[in-house]
């Protein structure tokens, strides 16, 4: 088989050299309070897996990603709400990766998937910098959360569209579990030279 994100010959869903370079990104809290944690640090073959189940519908990249999620479940956790994809984008690509993801993730870890959001028609998700410029998502809610309800994102890069997604909840979420987050310090700085603990290897060894 082919690695998933070099495309190099490999035993294995992503290869050896591939694996040594995900690494465990920080947690975030954002200032509503809401903690943000991720299974990896949105770089590199990380953004490669993303990538190729957001644009390209390859839902084998979901399995490396959902393992590493898991692994980042906070105890008090009782259920997953994926925070969903505007509907034409769900048609243009085929698929939904929030709820891929959340599948996985609730199979691995035994934890019921809760649809209990609506997504708008449309929104602009990454509008640059002039964040200032940009209306705010309004998701609506479709069924009741408990308190343990954990939202599931797949990329988390300033946290406007997850805490859009809490603030839609009536029992607001508290923890927000994303496949890939960017790190604050590397927004902030323009890099993405932050600490962070290599886990790759050791964790698709487990897969
Ligand atoms: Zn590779």
């Amino acid at each position: 088989m082919l690695c998933l994100t070099c495309t190099e010959p490999t035993g294995s869903i992503v290869c050896e050299p591939c694996a040594s370079q995900l690494r465990l990104p920080p947690d975030m809290v954002l200032g509503n309070g809401l903690l943000v944690v991720g299974g990896f640090v949105h770089e590199g073959p990380a953004r490669r897996l993303v990538h190729s189940l957001k644009y390209r519908g390859v839902v084998a990249a979901a399995a490396p990603l959902a393992a590493a999620m898991v692994r980042r479940l906070p105890d008090s956790a009782s259920m997953l709400v994926p925070v969903p994809r505007a509907w034409w984008r769900a048609m243009r690509y085929g698929v939904d990766p929030t709820a891929v993801l959340s599948a996985v993730v609730g199979r691995r870890s035994g934890l019921p998937v809760v649809q209990a959001l609506a997504a708008p028609m449309w929104w602009r998700r990454h509008a640059g910098k002039r964040r200032v410029e940009r209306a705010p998502v309004r998701f609506r809610q479709l069924s009741a959360v408990d308190a343990g309800a954990v939202l599931v994102d797949d990329v988390v890069t300033t946290g406007a569209t997850v805490s859009a997604a809490a603030r839609a909840l009536e029992a607001a979420p508290t923890v927000v579990l994303a496949a890939t987050l960017v790190p604050a310090a590397a927004l902030a700085s323009g890099s993405e030279t932050v600490a962070a603990t290599k886990t790759g290897s050791r964790l698709l060894r487990s897969l």
